[in-house]
């Protein structure tokens, strides 16, 4: 499957608290998605970077790598730490401008 016809069925809310979901958005609406990589399985891109607050998508850039390995979703931010890999607003960012481009 490709990682676009996954992320086209996904509800992105339901991976990532409601504070990110919210922060996430923020990021993708104000167009802090760049694209690094893109193939049929897996996604790199930048998000973030932006001034102001949090919850107007303000904060650092990170790179995010989103993939499908044995049909399941897999995310990597840089701004995690290693053992602590939650699907922050990066990923939610980088996904929802997936499913929107
Ligand atoms: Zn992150």
């Amino acid at each position: 499957m490709k990682l676009k016809t996954y992320l086209a069925a996904l509800d992105v809310a339901s991976l990532a608290t409601p504070a990110n979901f919210g922060y996430g958005s923020a990021i993708c609406r104000r167009n802090a998605v760049e694209l690094i990589s893109e193939h049929e399985t897996e996604v790199e891109a930048w998000a973030g970077g932006l001034d102001g607050t949090v919850k107007e998508g303000g904060g650092s850039r990170r790179r995010v790598h989103l993939y499908l390995k044995d049909g399941k979703l897999q995310h990597h931010c840089t701004g995690n730490p290693k053992h602590h890999d939650i699907f922050c607003k990066h990923c939610v960012a980088v996904a929802l401008y997936l499913q929107k481009n």
